[in-house]
């Protein structure tokens, strides 16, 4: 079970890649739980193991109001243009969506080594699988004729990493960059942290592919810094990671340069989080950032232009994408029964009741408060359209939202969309008996509830059925 604060913090929790297969989710309110800007890089902050703790407690975006705005999320190549224009160390690197362009990038790219990086938003790259067959989202060759067959294989396939859902995600771009021979990987990342006031760098000698299992088994080798928003990273701190992270001679100095150059860059884009793993040494005696992770501060959009217009919506979950176009806040849940609320935390309520009566909600979906007769439409048929929803589940509390605007919305689409499930509806306030009266004289196999427990009781048991 996993329990989510609000549903911001939910949606945290995906933006990270993170999925809630199979586990039951809850909002709740009523406890006071701990904070985390980043799971992955929090889990190393606290000693936490992500995959085995039964309760993720989240808390980022306490009292904040649910925006349609979706969450700003880059890839690697692009995550790393920012990095070199910040002077941080980065491969020399091409990018490509062709199999003949990957082929072409790998020769122009004239290296001793070249490595091949599918291009997906999860991270577990190295350790994951194509459904082509190919294992390894991270390809290291001396041969740049190979380069083209190897990108054949990932181009237009599924890669399932520790973080993507289970069927994977479909890989469009590939990175072709100088690959170097690593001696020592480290871990290192800058992120806000509410117990700090502000950002802190974490960093681990025992950097590479795991870090939560770092964090889990040794958390002595996680080091913190916290940093003085005034102040910016001091040279004595920078020092200080640098040798924590094993970096020794000339090369302290090096990596301690390099800090220093991603809290340039953490300023400079708005960042909430920026994470390098690995942070490498090379066998030549440089520091350089082999792979990078960037999450940003939505509310900077507005002079974070040129970052923003990056974002591409196709990783996005389709779903969502297309209720954000009816501006209706809907999120995709593993339940079966189906929630059609008006108000976030009504909704989450909802979501709640229908668990305390052994029920799973199907979705997390919020109307918003100037709800149309055709938005009622379309939430309908988004609903519907999901194959695991058995029962639909109507909880609408009419403040300024016309309880007859939503009856009316309701009547229209049961007949419309021929709905097969059974719907169970309750509404209360503004103009009630008036959208009681249209349900009533409808005709339509509508089970009316008196109250939210009501209804919860009565969708569960439409579906025990
Ligand atoms: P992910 O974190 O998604 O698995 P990474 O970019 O961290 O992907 O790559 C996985 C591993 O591949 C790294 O830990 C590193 O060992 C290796 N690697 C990545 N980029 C390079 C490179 N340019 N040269 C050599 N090895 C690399
Ligand atoms: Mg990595």
């Amino acid at each position: 079970m996993i329990i989510f604060r609000n549903v911001n913090a939910l949606k945290t929790y995906r933006r990270h890649g993170l999925r809630t297969h199979g586990s039951d989710v809850i909002f709740t309110s009523v406890l006071r739980v701990n904070m985390a800007a980043s799971m992955i890089s929090q889990a190393a902050l606290r000693g936490l193991q992500l995959s085995s703790s039964k309760h993720l407690f989240l808390d980022k975006f306490k009292g904040s109001r649910l925006s349609s705005r979706r969450w700003l999320n880059l890839q690697e190549y692009q995550s790393k243009k920012l990095m070199e224009q910040s002077g941080v160390a980065v491969q020399r690197f091409y990018v490509a969506d062709t199999a003949s362009e990957a082929l072409e990038a790998a020769k122009r790219l004239n290296a001793k080594e070249i490595v091949l990086k599918a291009q997906i938003l999860a991270g577990g790259r190295g350790k994951g699988v194509f459904d082509s067959g190919l294992k390894g989202g991270v390809h290291l060759t001396k041969d740049p004729t190979v380069v083209g067959d190897l990108a054949k294989k990932m181009l237009g396939f599924n890669l399932s990493t520790k973080q993507t859902p289970k069927e994977g995600v479909k890989v469009k771009t590939v990175m072709v960059a100088e690959a170097l021979d690593i001696t020592r990987e480290t871990y290192f990342a800058i992120l806000m942290d509410r117990s700090c006031n502000g950002p802190v760098m974490v960093g681990s000698p025992q950097g590479g592919m795991d870090i939560e299992e770092v964090a889990a088994s040794t958390p002595e080798l996680i080091f913190k810094e916290v940093i003085d928003i005034f102040e910016g990273v001091r040279d004595d701190q920078a020092l200080r990671m640098a040798s924590n992270l094993g970096f020794k001679g000339h090369l302290e100095r090096q990596a301690a340069d390099q800090i220093k150059k991603l809290y340039d860059l953490f300023l400079k884009v708005d960042a909430t989080q920026v994470e390098v793993n690995p942070l490498g040494e090379t066998p030549e005696g440089q520091v350089v950032c082999f792979d990078a992770k960037i999450n940003f501060d939505d509310n900077a959009e507005f002079r974070q232009k040129a970052v923003f217009a990056m974002d591409d919506m196709s990783e996005s979950d389709p779903t969502e994408s297309e209720a954000a176009k009816w501006d209706l806040k809907y999120i995709g849940l593993d339940g079966n029964i189906a929630c059609f609320v008006n108000g976030a935390g009504l909704a989450m309520a909802t979501c709640d009741i229908i668990d305390l009566h052994g029920g799973k909600p199907a979705n997390f979906l919020d109307l918003g408060g100037g709800v149309q007769e055709r938005q009622v439409y379309e939430a309908f048929k988004l609903l519907t359209a999901d194959p695991k929803v058995e029962a639909i589940l109507v909880n609408i509390f009419g403040g300024i939202v016309n309880c007859a605007i939503i009856a009316n919305g309701i009547t229209k689409a049961c007949r419309e969309l021929e709905l097969k499930v059974p719907l169970v509806v309750r509404l209360e306030g503004t103009n009630v008996q008036e959208a009681k009266r249209i349900l009533a004289e409808s005709g339509l196999p509508i089970t009316s509830a008196e109250n939210l427990d009501d209804a919860a009781k009565k969708a569960v048991a439409a579906i025990k059925k």
